[in-house]
């Protein structure tokens, strides 16, 4: 299926784990993708070759966030890409993907810890909103990755899920406000998911709990997230706005 031909879709973080099936997935239904990174430029030439070498079309966009004026640098990236690829620099779909962990209990988190992962986490999804409003066509979508600790105490990751619960409330409000642009904006929560981002994956036993914190009993793969959010993002879901959805295999359920 085509469902994303003729769009334009900017994937922050989508050099590598879940960003990076987000943009496969996007690119083989027909979008143009722009792959955001902010450290790996190997990571995300790697992805853009892969889209290229499937016949898709890709390019990168290189901007640190979590610093100050990462948003309009972002923007600023995207358009001297755009430009060079020859695509119009407007989106129809916004993934605000990029995300740090902080797996520390409150007595261990320093203020620049907080200060940090809030900064990349939130701030920074807030403010590419605010400086993409006039790139973003009519009838866009906005998907934010949020993450199954939103609904739950766990004190290891108590900040982290803060910085989530806080997004969650920016895909309401946003959802409210861009309503009447038909731009309709949600939220896609992955539970446990193999990606890099947490390396204690890589011991059995703890690989083993997270797997078995979900109903199926694995872990889930990046292409599960993706799939959910190349639904939601498409016209098959142009009736869901302000919404959160769970893809987590079930994590937490009894
Ligand atoms: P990965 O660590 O595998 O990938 C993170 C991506 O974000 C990379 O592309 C990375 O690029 C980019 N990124 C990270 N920090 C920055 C920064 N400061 N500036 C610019 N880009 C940055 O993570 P996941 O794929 O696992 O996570 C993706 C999203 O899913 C995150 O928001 C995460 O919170 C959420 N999530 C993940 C879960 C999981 O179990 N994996 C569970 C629930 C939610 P680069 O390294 O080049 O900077």
């Amino acid at each position: 299926s085509q469902r994303h031909e003729g769009k334009t879709a900017l994937i922050t973080g989508g050099s590598r784990g879940i960003g990076r099936a987000i943009c496969r997935r996007l690119a083989d239904e027909g979008a143009v993708v722009a792959v955001h990174y902010g450290h790996d430029h190997d990571a995300a030439e790697r992805t853009v070759k892969e889209i290229v070498a499937d016949g898709g079309r890709a390019f990168p966009v290189h901007a640190e966030l979590g610093v100050p004026g990462d948003a309009e640098a972002l923007w600023a990236a995207f358009d001297r890409a755009a430009a060079q690829e020859d695509v119009d620099a407007r989106v129809d779909v916004l993934v605000n993907n990029a995300g740090i962990t902080l797996p520390r209990r409150v007595a261990d988190v320093t203020e620049a810890d907080y200060d940090r992962v809030f900064a990349v986490n939130t701030k920074a999804p807030f403010f590419i909103v605010k400086h993409g409003l006039g790139r973003l066509r009519d009838g866009a979508s906005i998907v934010n990755i949020s993450s199954v600790v939103t609904r739950i105490a766990y004190p290891h990751l108590v900040a982290y899920a803060m910085t989530k619960v806080a997004l969650d409330h920016l895909t309401r409000t946003l959802a409210h406000e861009l309503g009447g642009r038909g731009i309709r904006v949600n939220a896609v929560a992955p539970g446990y998911t193999e990606t890099e981002i947490n390396p204690t994956l890589a011991i059995p036993e703890i690989r083993q709990r997270y797997a078995s914190a979900s109903v199926f009993g694995r872990l889930g793969q990046p292409a599960d997230i993706a799939d959910v959010v190349a639904f939601v993002a498409s016209d098959e879901a142009r009736w869901v706005t302000g919404h959160w959805i769970d893809a987590s295999g079930g994590v937490h359920l009894g």
